[in-house]
């Protein structure tokens, strides 16, 4: 019997006890391929040497200092860090300690902004239909996902939901991908339209969708128009980029590739690489001054923003990330790994879609390739998948039927960045066997 509150209450699983580059080692000695990161966290593997030894160092000499007091030393050199990397300008960082915290920040701050320059009618927020955001309740109102959710419904704050740029399921044959994302667009401006525009603080989107659609990138264009509707009505753009950030997709940012510059940005699991919990904000100028100018006051906050500890791994890991030719590594095998996936699954009679970008890739399941038609909610298909995988020593992030269960099973992959080629096999190999 356990003593832990694990979340899947009965569940066997195994006890992890090492970690040694891109394998986790459980109590029985058994080795696991980290092929999805954890949940796109690990990009650095579970023992990049300069993190352990920069946490260490932390540690020794001030572990933490509240941040009614002080700001520190490695939290002040990760916000530049940070706002150095992030194109455009959001120069300013807000610490917190995970990806929900992050969003439910970026929430707040949209609404206290209007606040700040006098538009108070300005609260509702927009986001997708496939989309998760977190599981603090702010956060999961954002967020799409019926399943997570259903229960808790009569506690979530209203936030209008559009459609998600979903091109396998959602472009129509006679429309092309730069159309489909016109009309994307033109839903979302005829949502603030309809809430009336005076009302809409912000539209929230991950810029490639992670947890609930398997790896999704948008189409091209698509937020270029996103952008331009936010900026006719004066609405706010945030991107998660809890999951997809952090050069998961090939650029340290994900939104880089998508040729805009938001409001406000979240970041968190690559940013701290698994090696301390940590997530933050980044913040356009034009908010921050609006804050400055104002109030000069964020009326939000949690004991363990701007952790020292926590900031002084992610610097490293910042350090890590801006190597020179580490993200065209990951756009690499990125390439590699995809091309593995399509070369041994791509006629596989269940596998419906391989997609993403960088080392964030998806695998879209179904029971009939030609009608798309996903397998029966009941089935749990994913969930056995994820069952397959682990007894072949395979570690890949299931996800099940989100939306109206129209979207059926998928399964994330989100390898560190120090993935081998032999290991880019051994994944491809194993992932085949469990499929
Ligand atoms: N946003 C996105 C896009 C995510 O994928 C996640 C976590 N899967 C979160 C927010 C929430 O992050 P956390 O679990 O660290 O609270």
């Amino acid at each position: 019997m356990t003593r832990v509150f694990h979340r899947q209450l009965h569940a066997d699983y195994p006890v992890a006890v090492e970690g040694d580059g891109c394998y986790i080692l459980d109590s029985t000695g058994k080795r696991y391929l980290d092929a999805s990161g954890g949940a796109a966290v690990s990009c650095l593997g579970h023992s990049d040497p300069a993190v352990i030894e920069a946490i260490t160092a932390q540690v020794r000499k001030l572990p933490f200092a509240h941040t009614g007091f002080f700001t520190n030393e490695p939290m002040e050199a990760l916000a530049e860090a940070l706002t150095d990397a992030a194109p455009g300008p959001l120069d300013h960082v807000y610490f917190v300690s995970g990806g929900s915290e992050a969003v439910e920040a970026a929430l707040k701050m949209a609404r206290q902004y209007f606040l700040e320059i006098g538009q108070p009618s300005r609260s509702r927020l927009i986001a997708r239909r496939q989309s998760y955001h977190g599981n603090t309740l702010g956060a999961l109102a954002a967020g799409g996902n019926q399943w997570r959710r259903a229960q808790f419904e009569p506690m979530l704050i209203e936030v209008s939901h559009v459609a998600p740029c979903y091109e396998y399921r959602d472009r129509r044959a006679d429309e092309t991908a730069e159309q489909y994302g016109a009309r994307l667009a033109a839903e979302l401006e005829a949502e603030i339209l309809r809430l009336g525009p005076e009302t809409v603080a912000a539209f929230i989107a991950e810029p490639v969708v992670g947890a609930t659609a398997g790896a999704l990138p948008p189409v091209p264009g698509y937020f270029r128009r996103i952008r331009e509707v936010c900026d006719k009505y004066g609405v706010l753009l945030i991107l998660d980029e809890v999951m997809c950030g952090m050069g998961r997709t090939g650029s340290l940012f994900a939104y880089e590739q998508e040729g805009i510059v938001p409001d406000l940005v979240t970041v968190a699991k690559g940013l701290g690489a698994g090696y301390q919990p940590i997530g933050a904000v980044l913040v356009h100028d034009r908010l921050y001054d609006a804050f400055r100018d104002g109030t000069g006051f964020f009326q939000h906050g949690h004991t363990y923003m701007g952790h020292a500890t926590a900031c002084a791994a992610a610097l490293a890991v910042q350090h890590r990330l801006s190597e020179p030719g580490m993200m065209a590594e990951v756009q690499a095998k990125g390439a590699a790994v995809m091309d593995a996936l399509r070369d041994r699954l791509g006629d596989h009679p269940h596998v419906g879609d391989i997609r993403g970008r960088g080392l964030f890739l998806g695998l879209e399941l179904v029971a009939d390739r030609v009608s798309r038609q996903p397998f029966d909610p009941a089935k749990r298909l994913h969930a056995r998948l994820k069952k397959a995988a682990l007894a072949r020593g395979l570690m890949i992030y299931p996800m099940g039927g989100t939306i109206d269960g129209r979207t059926g099973d998928h399964a994330l992959l989100a390898p560190p960045f120090i993935l081998s080629e032999a290991q880019v096999g051994e994944l491809v190999d194993k992932l085949a066997a469990s499929l």
